[in-house]
């Protein structure tokens, strides 16, 4: 990856900050930065970079709208605006993906289907959402519109599905806000099941328009393996999964572990994580839809007169703007030996881990996965066990 990549939408879009970058100076900057954030608190790991760290996103969403000359356009929204920017080809999201957007941007003329404008709350087509399954192959378009009425549906479907045959599930969403969220709360499926299976270190997942998925795959494995690997499960623990979305941590761990408990907010992740496990038949997880602080607080009351369910192990992986004091307080009143923290967010990790040591954990080990190339984020999984004095 030695040729310049030139973005034609970068300055606005806001997104690739290092792709004027070698791959290998990316890396570095990322590695001097969780350093300075996070080598206080113990030696970290060389980032683990990706083989080949283009195309990687499996999940490509556009926003539909015109220029001023009329012609649609798609792409991402200007920073700290509504403004859209015109995303010809990204160098991050998946190719294919990119030319099933391209696809339906031209259907939208001969469908006679209009994109919807904010300004006039006139128009029906608002976003693409294209998600793939890596392994699988399975394609998942959503078409989030204004309301539920898609001209020409039947047709609209048969034609985009002869250009791309892989698509396996078309769903529609609608929403009818003026909101900076994509997706309504309406979905249904108009062809095949509503979702797409993927798989991930040998348990497959189903995957719904809005539940939470990595968008890394490859490097996904990578980072649950690590994950897995630290809390150096023999079969006998106790885990809890917390923020686990469909489940993935707790899945993969499962067949180390004894029993796994899964908690999530969204309520559709959750239900995947459900239907994950039958689909696995794995028998020793359960999974409840809560704030992950909440359920912690009361499983830590429960627990505390109950000895012979304690908990071994707390994989934890918060969204961005990290854990709560209440989270961390419950966890470390349950007392499991280790904890493992994923964390996409360096700031808020090292902000927890502050914490964490406060009530008496120590951090064994730190090591950054690259799961954004050419963008500033990092991926950190984090190593903690019980201080002993
Ligand atoms: N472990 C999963 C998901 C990580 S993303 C994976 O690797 O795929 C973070 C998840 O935390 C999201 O699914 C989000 O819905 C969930 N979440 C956000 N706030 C939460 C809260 N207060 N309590 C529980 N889950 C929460």
């Amino acid at each position: 990856m030695e040729k310049e990549l030139v973005c034609t939408a970068s300055k606005k879009c806001g997104g690739c900050q290092y792709l004027a970058d070698s791959y290998e100076k990316q890396l570095s900057t990322k590695q001097k930065y969780i350093d300075n954030l996070l080598k206080k608190y113990c030696k970290v790991e060389p980032i683990i970079g990706m083989k080949d760290p283009l195309y990687y996103r499996n999940k490509v969403h556009h926003v539909f709208s015109r220029d001023r000359q009329g012609n649609i356009i798609t792409g991402c929204y200007e920073a700290n605006s509504h403004r859209v920017v015109n995303v010809k080809e990204c160098f991050i999201e998946d190719l294919e993906c990119q030319k099933i957007i391209k696809t339906i941007a031209k259907m939208c003329k001969s469908f006679k289907i209009k994109t919807y404008d904010e300004d006039t709350d006139y128009g029906l087509l608002r976003h693409v959402l294209v998600r793939k399954g890596f392994k699988t192959g399975e394609i998942m378009v959503v078409l989030v519109l204004r309301n539920s009425v898609l001209p020409g549906k039947n047709n609209f479907v048969k034609a985009l599905l002869k250009e791309h045959p892989n698509i396996t599930t078309i769903v529609l969403n609608v929403n009818d806000k003026h909101t900076s969220m994509v997706l309504g709360t309406f979905s249904k499926p108009i062809y095949g099941p509503g979702f797409i299976k993927d798989e991930l270190c040998g348990v497959k997942f189903r995957i719904s328009a809005d539940s939470f998925y990595q968008v890394n795959p490859v490097q996904t494995e990578i980072l649950y393996k690590k994950a897995i690997e630290m809390a150096a499960l023999t079969g006998k623990e106790r885990i809890i999964d917390a923020y686990c979305g469909i489940g993935t941590i707790g899945l993969c761990a499962s067949n180390y572990a004894k029993e796994v408990i899964g908690v999530e907010l969204n309520k559709e992740a959750v239900k995947d994580a459900i239907a994950n496990c039958r689909e696995n038949k794995i028998g020793n997880c359960r999974f409840y839809c809560a704030d992950a602080g909440d359920f912690m607080d009361s499983v830590s009351q429960e627990l505390s007169t109950d000895p012979s369910r304690k908990i071994d192990v707390v994989f934890m992986d918060p969204p961005r703007s990290g854990s709560t004091e209440k989270f961390i307080d419950s966890v470390a009143r349950l007392n499991p030996s280790k904890v493992v923290y994923v964390s996409c967010g360096p700031d808020t990790l090292a902000r927890d881990l502050k914490y964490f040591e406060k009530l008496g954990y120590k951090v064994n080990k730190i090591q950054p996965v690259d799961m954004f190339p050419m963008t500033e984020h990092v991926e950190t999984v984090v190593l903690m066990s019980r201080d002993k004095e």
